[in-house]
C-alpha cells in the first residue's frame, strides 16, 4: 500500500490521535473521528467503511441523501454527521438522514428542529455551534447569545450533546480551542466538536469529543 492509500491515512490519523490522547491523559476512546466525506463519491469512501471507519460527515442534506441510503444497507452501524450549515426548511430531511447535527446555531433552526423530530420520530444528538472567533461571515451562535439558545435547545426536548466550533484560519486555533471547552464545561456538557485536518491532534489535547477530519483523509479537495 502506497503512503497516499485511504486506509493507511486513516491508521495515521488514528495514531496521530492516540498519540495526542495520551499526551493528555485522555483514553483515545474518548475521541470520536469523523470523516469528513462531503464532495468525495463512493469509491473513495467504501475503502474506509471496509477499513471499519464508521463515523462520517457531510455539510449538505441533499448530498448525503444521495450518498448514504446505499451503505447504510451494507453497514447499518455506521453514523452520519451533518456538519454544515442547516436551512429550517430541510430540518425534516436532515432528521430522517443524520445521526448527529453539529450546526444547531439559531432559535428558528431550533424550533424546525424540534418539530422535525417530533414528527420523524427520530431524535439525532446536537451540537450547538459557537462562532468562537467572532467572524462576520461564519455559522455558529455568539458567545453572549450561547446561555440563551442552550436554555431554548433544552427546553424544546433536543438533544444537545455539546458544542461546536470552527476557528479563525490562519492561526493559532489552541486558545479558542481552550476556550470552548471552557464554555461547554461551564454549560455542563461533555461533547466537544472542535479540530479538522490542520489541528485535530491540538484539539484532542484540549478535549474534543469529536474531530472532523477530511483533507488528512482523503487528500486536498477538488
Ligand atoms: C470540510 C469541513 C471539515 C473538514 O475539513 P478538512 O480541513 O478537510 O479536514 C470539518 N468541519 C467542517 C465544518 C467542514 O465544513
Amino acid at each position: 500500500m502506497s503512503t497516499d492509500d485511504p486506509t493507511t491515512r486513516l491508521t495515521a490519523v488514528q495514531t496521530k490521535i492516540a498519540q495526542a490522547a495520551a499526551l493528555a491523559g485522555r483514553e483515545p476512546d474518548g475521541v470520536t473521528l469523523i470523516a469528513v466525506s462531503k464532495t468525495r463519491v463512493a469509491e473513495e469512501i467504501e475503502p474506509l467503511l471496509r477499513a471499519g471507519q464508521r463515523a462520517f460527515g457531510e455539510n449538505r442534506v441533499q448530498e448525503a441523501q444521495a450518498k448514504w441510503p446505499a451503505f447504510r444497507e451494507a453497514y447499518p452501524d455506521l453514523a452520519l454527521h451533518l456538519v454544515g450549515q442547516l436551512q429550517s426548511n430541510k430540518a425534516d430531511d436532515a432528521v430522517a438522514v443524520f445521526d448527529a447535527i453539529h450546526s444547531v446555531d439559531r432559535a428558528s433552526l431550533v424550533s424546525a428542529l424540534a418539530r422535525a423530530m417530533d414528527k420523524m420520530d427520530r431524535r439525532p444528538a446536537c451540537f450547538v455551534q459557537v462562532n468562537i472567533g467572532d467572524e462576520a461571515q461564519k455559522g455558529g451562535c455568539t458567545i453572549d447569545s450561547l446561555p440563551a439558545l442552550l436554555a431554548d435547545a433544552r427546553a424544546a426536548g433536543l438533544p444537545v450533546a455539546g458544542l461546536m466550533a470552527v476557528p479563525p484560519a490562519d492561526t493559532e486555533a489552541a486558545p479558542y480551542f481552550a476556550l470552548l471547552a471552557k464554555i461547554a464545561r461551564d454549560h455542563g456538557l461533555d461533547g466537544l466538536s472542535m479540530g479538522m485536518s490542520g489541528d485535530y491532534e491540538v484539539a484532542t489535547m484540549l478535549g474534543a469529543t469529536h474531530v472532523r477530519v477530511g483533507t488528512a483523509l482523503f487528500g486536498v479537495r477538488a
